[in-house]
């Protein structure tokens, strides 16, 4: 009776352990991303986006999943910023949805991101372009491009070929034209083209 007792009683120690084991192990290892998931992809507003990403500990690895970086491997040079702008073809004043970075003919455009292709089109506005799909409600697009070497669907890694700088669309001359989109609002790339947790200086 009585060692029957302590065997039931020893029973559910080891599972009430058991439990809290299990309960607490994923917990643990999933925290990271999952944190990111909740503080990052319902924000789009350009403050608190940068806020949540400068003040993440994490933030060097999981940059691959958001646009940043230069998608040219150039020096940076942008020859037309983000906002209301007079166009160079119309002459009229408009609102420019992206940032023109200088380059020639030919030259390879990357991904700024890990991500899918979810567009490979042609606007005037936009000349022959791609739309990637990131993580966390980010979108990249870009413009203008001579050929475009990735098709609708894929899935694509940060730094991926995907096509050639060109003039096709509405334009002066050569040219990538690249748009950062988040929940379906613009926003200025410029801050995401600089951004690189490697630097010391920028930690
Ligand atoms: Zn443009």
């Amino acid at each position: 009776m009585f060692r029957g007792l302590l065997n039931c009683i020893i029973f559910i120690f080891c599972i009430s352990n058991i439990s809290a084991q299990n309960s607490y192990i994923p917990v643990l290892v999933n925290a990271p991303e999952k944190n990111w998931d909740e503080i990052l992809s319902p924000v789009y507003d350009l403050n608190d986006i940068i806020n949540i990403i400068y003040n993440e500990e994490e933030k060097s690895e999981l940059l691959t999943e958001i646009p940043s970086g230069y998608p040219l491997h150039a020096d940076i040079n942008v020859n037309s910023h983000y906002g209301v702008r007079k166009h160079p073809v119309h002459q009229s004043m408009k609102f420019h949805k992206g940032t023109d970075l200088d380059g020639n003919f030919g030259d390879r455009v990357y991904a700024t991101a890990d991500g899918r292709v979810i567009v490979v089109g042609f606007e005037e506005a936009l000349g022959n372009y791609i739309k990637v799909q990131h993580k966390y409600g980010f979108e990249s697009i870009y413009g203008h491009l001579q050929s475009v070497s990735v098709k609708k669907g894929m899935f694509i890694k940060k730094n991926t070929l995907i096509g050639k700088v060109g003039a096709t669309g509405i334009v002066t001359g050569p040219h990538l034209h690249y748009t950062i989109k988040k929940n379906g609002h613009y926003l200025d790339p410029f801050e995401f083209i600089y951004m690189n947790f490697d630097k010391k200086d920028l930690n």
